[in-house]
């Protein structure tokens, strides 16, 4: 006997602020919509201590933030259903979407699956996540209290959630490869004046040492000088750029040569009824009030198209 196979109007793939946003313009559009996701509703807003560049908040925390956007997506009937999505097959009219726990099919797809954090991928890193290592200050931060805390990396998140970790750690010392931060005027004025915050300049991190069951220190090199040394550290927090989060979907022949999700300012892909919206996508700004523009745009793309595609079935 063959499974029969759940179809949809639209799956959309990840529920992150993009992700939801889609799901919200569809439903309440009347589509039959799936949203297939691996864990919890919010995507990086889950990992975000404090938000205040989107609109309508003066300050939010991220995983509030991401249960609003998750109660107001849901409300028009959508279905959530975790699970891994392994591929994508283009079909006409249907799409099938296999995921680890099934197989679904849709007229229109929307990938909104996000990036995933890069690694420095040095010695002990591996080793001691977990144990001193992290990449989420909001998750881990209260575990280092009274502590010298390491943060690598020069950018808004860098910068962001070394602020954040300022209110646990005995210190907080910023490791960067330049002398200059990429991070936002803003942040970079709020750390340069924050009296627990220190910097450590025109440096790379060469390992991450530790005593076998937790961190200890970072050992760093000068890039001018070459000279090293070790820096004092109970955690270590990794901020060094994001990846696209599109293993899975490269047979498609949509990504770029590092494989974001290529697609026009309507966020169609080259493959008809097959779209893609938020920080998945080859953009110059990833934020979360993008993020849900792109969402909204998908929305009203993807109902116009699934009305297309009735209205020749009918005629
Ligand atoms: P990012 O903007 O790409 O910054 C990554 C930082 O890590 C850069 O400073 C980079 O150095 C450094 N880096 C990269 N590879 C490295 C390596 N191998 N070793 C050492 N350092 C390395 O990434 P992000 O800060 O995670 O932010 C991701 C996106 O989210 C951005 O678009 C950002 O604007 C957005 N975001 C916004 C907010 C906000 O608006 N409040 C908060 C968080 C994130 P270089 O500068 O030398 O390249």
């Amino acid at each position: 006997m063959t499974e029969e196979v759940k179809k949809y109007d639209v799956i959309i793939i990840g529920a992150g602020p993009a992700g939801l946003t889609a799901a919200l313009y569809t439903s309440r559009a009347n589509l039959s919509v799936a949203i297939l996701e691996r864990g919890v509703p919010g995507g990086e807003l889950i990992n975000t201590a404090n938000v205040e560049n989107y609109p309508g908040f003066k300050s939010v925390s991220g995983p509030d933030l991401a249960n609003k956007f998750y109660e107001g997506a849901m409300q028009f009937g959508a279905d959530y259903i975790y699970g891994l999505v392994q591929s994508i097959q283009p079909g006409n009219p249907y799409h099938t979407v296999v995921c680890d726990n099934g197989t679904y099919q849709a007229k229109a797809v929307v990938i909104a699956t996000g990036s995933v954090h890069r690694t420095l991928d040095v010695p002990g890193e591996e080793e001691y996540t977990g144990r001193g290592v992290s990449y989420c200050a909001v998750c881990d931060g209260a575990f280092f209290k009274g502590l010298p805390i390491q943060v690598v990396g020069g950018g808004d998140s860098a910068v962001d959630e070394g602020l954040y970790l300022t209110q646990f750690g005995e210190s907080v010392n910023i490791i960067h490869r330049r002398d200059q931060l990429r991070a936002q005027k803003i942040l970079q004025d709020r750390a340069f004046s924050n009296e627990k915050m220190t910097f450590t300049w025109n440096a790379v991190v060469t390992e991450i040492k530790g005593d076998g069951k937790k961190v200890t220190s970072v050992c760093v090199k000068n890039t001018q000088t070459g000279e090293e040394q070790d820096l004092p550290a109970g955690g270590v927090f990794i901020y060094v750029g994001v990846l696209p989060n599109t293993e899975g979907f490269r047979n498609l022949g949509i990504t770029d040569d590092q494989g974001w999700v290529l697609t026009d300012e309507d966020m169609h892909t080259s493959v008809l009824g097959i779209f893609a919206c938020g920080d998945v996508r080859s953009k110059k700004l990833r934020q979360i009030s993008t993020a849900v523009g792109d969402g909204g745009i998908v929305g009203q793309e993807v109902y116009q198209y699934v009305e297309t595609l009735n209205n020749t079935e009918q005629s």
